[in-house]
C-alpha cells in the first residue's frame, strides 16, 4: 500500500483550485497521499509506479446504484418505470437470493473498478452479502440495510429490519474493507409508509447513520404521493424526520422550488442519473439549477437494469449534454461535471474527508489514465477531454486505498473468467421467464 507514482504526465487533483500538475510525482504510504512534488521522495518506499503517458486523478464516485441488478442487464427493456419494475421484481423474484445478490454484486463491482469508479453508494437487498463480495473486489462499496413496508424477497418482517439497522455497524466492522459511513436505505416514499420513515429516521440519529432513499424519480411517483398524503416525496421526507440526517436521494428528478428549498435548508444531497432517466423517459433533473441553489448533486448510474452499465464517463457526458439542452453550452462546465463525478459526489455521500481528490492525508483512491489513445490526442482541455472524448477503457490501473485493485485492466483481486462463468450458470435460471426477444 506504499509506492510512488513518478513522472506523472498529468495529475488532475480536483482540488478546491482544480489543480493540474505535469511530470508530477505522488507519494502513497500506507494507503495515504503523504506528498504530492516533494523536494526528495522517501528512499524507504521503493515500488515506483511509472506515470509516463498517464493522467492520474480521483477514483470516480458513483452516487446511485444497485451493483447486484448487473446481472438484470438488458432484462427490462422498452418499458417506462412501471413496466420496468414490474419485470425486474418478477426476475428478481425468481433468482435473487443471499449468494445471487452477492454474485450481481461482485460484477457490479469488477465493472464498476474496471470503469474507474471507486467508490459506489450501493443499494440492494441482503447488504451483509453484498458488501462482502464488493468489497473482496477492493470497491469502496457504501451500503446499508434496506427497509420495505412489506417483506420483500429477503422475507424480511419490519422489526426485523429494525433489528437488522441496529446491528448494522457491528456488521460492517466484521466485514471489514475501505472506510465507509453507516448507511440507511428506505427504498423510498411509495414503498415506506411515513410512520417507518419516521422509525428509520430515529434508528439514523441513534447509530449515527446516513440515509439514501430514491426521491421524486417520476412525476408518476410525485402524483402517486401526493394523492396519498397531499405532499411531495422530499415533504414526506421532511416531515418523517429523514431529513434531520445527512441524506442522498437518488434520482430527485421532479422538485419544486418549495422542495429544492427543502433540501438546501437540511443539506440534503442528490445522486443525479442522468443515463437512467433518460432512457426510462422519466425526466431530467436539472442539475446547473440546483447547484445554483446551493444543493451538492453527485453522479450516479442507477442499476444496470435500467442503465444499462456502471459508466460514470458516459453519465458523465450525458450529464453534460444535458446542461447545455436545458440552459445553453456557454453553461457547460466541463471542470464542473468532473468535480460532480468526484469531489462532489464524495461530499454527497459523506466521504469527501477521505476520498474525492488527490490532496495529501486523503485516502489514495486514484485511477490512471492511459494518454496513449489516438482519441486522447492531442490535449488542448483536460477537463472536456476527460467529459468529452476518454470512455472507461481507458482506465489502465486503478487504487482503493493504495490497494492496486485494476492492473492494466485487469481486475486483480478477483479470477475474472471464473466470475463470468458463474454468472452465467446462474442466470440460466431466468430462462422461463423471458418475454419477447430482447
Ligand atoms: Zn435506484
Amino acid at each position: 500500500m506504499s509506492f510512488i507514482i513518478k513522472n506523472a504526465s498529468y495529475v488532475y487533483t480536483v482540488d478546491d483550485q482544480d489543480c493540474v500538475l505535469e511530470n508530477a510525482t505522488i507519494v502513497i504510504r500506507d494507503g495515504v497521499i503523504e506528498s504530492i512534488n516533494p523536494a526528495n521522495v522517501p528512499a524507504d518506499i521503493t515500488e515506483i509506479y511509472d506515470g509516463k503517458d498517464r493522467l492520474i486523478m480521483p477514483g470516480l464516485i458513483n452516487t446511485h446504484s444497485h451493483l447486484a441488478m448487473a446481472l438484470l442487464r438488458g432484462w427490462a427493456e422498452s418499458v417506462n418505470l412501471d413496466g420496468f419494475l414490474e419485470r425486474v421484481w418478477a426476475a428478481e423474484g425468481a433468482i435473487m437470493d443471499k449468494p445471487t445478490s452477492a454474485l450481481g454484486t461482485e460484477l457490479g463491482a469488477a465493472e464498476a473498478i474496471q470503469g474507474g469508479t471507486t467508490t459506489v453508494l450501493d443499494m440492494y437487498l441482503n447488504p451483509d452479502a453484498t458488501h462482502a463480495a464488493a468489497v473482496k473486489v477492493g470497491l469502496r462499496h457504501v451500503t446499508g440495510p434496506i427497509f420495505f413496508d412489506f417483506p420483500g424477497l429477503d422475507g424480511m418482517e419490519w422489526s426485523q429490519r429494525i433489528a437488522f439497522g441496529e446491528a448494522w455497524p457491528t456488521v460492517l466492522k466484521n466485514i471489514g474493507g475501505p472506510e465507509i459511513p453507516i448507511y440507511f436505505m428506505p427504498h423510498s416514499t411509495y414503498t415506506d409508509s411515513p410512520e417507518h420513515l419516521h422509525e428509520v429516521a430515529q434508528l439514523a440519529k441513534k447509530v449515527n447513520a446516513r440515509i439514501n432513499l430514491h426521491v421524486s424519480e417520476t412525476m408518476n411517483e410525485n402524483q402517486a404521493v401526493n394523492e396519498k398524503y397531499q405532499k411531495s416525496p422530499t415533504q414526506v421526507c421532511e416531515d418523517t424526520g429523514i431529513l434531520d440526517v445527512p441524506v442522498v436521494f437518488g434520482h430527485g428528478v421532479h422538485l419544486s422550488e418549495d422542495d429544492i428549498a427543502i433540501v438546501h435548508s437540511h443539506g440534503t444531497s442528490i445522486g443525479h442519473c442522468p443515463g437512467s432517466n433518460l432512457k426510462l423517459g422519466s425526466g431530467v433533473a436539472d442539475y446547473l439549477h440546483y447547484i445554483s441553489r446551493g444543493v451538492t448533486v453527485g453522479l450516479g448510474t442507477d442499476g444496470c437494469s435500467s442503465s444499462n452499465d456502471l459508466d460514470m464517463w458516459s453519465v458523465m457526458r450525458i450529464a453534460a449534454h444535458m446542461v447545455a439542452l436545458k440552459h445553453s453550452p456557454a453553461d457547460v462546465q466541463p471542470a464542473q461535471i468532473v468535480r460532480a463525478a468526484t469531489i462532489d459526489g464524495a461530499r454527497a455521500i459523506g466521504i469527501d474527508h477521505l476520498v474525492g481528490s488527490i490532496t495529501v492525508g486523503k485516502r489514495a483512491d486514484l485511477i490512471a489514465i492511459d494518454l496513449t489513445a489516438l482519441h486522447l490526442t492531442p490535449i488542448h482541455n483536460l477537463a472536456a477531454l476527460l467529459v468529452f472524448a476518454a470512455g472507461r477503457s481507458d482506465v489502465i490501473d486503478a487504487w482503493v486505498d493504495g490497494d492496486k485493485v485494476l492492473e492494466s485492466r485487469k481486475v486483480t483481486h478477483i479470477d475474472e473468467p471464473d466470475l463470468r462463468k458463474r454468472v452465467l450458470e446462474r442466470v440460466r435460471a431466468l430462462a422461463d421467464l423471458k418475454v419477447g426477444t430482447n
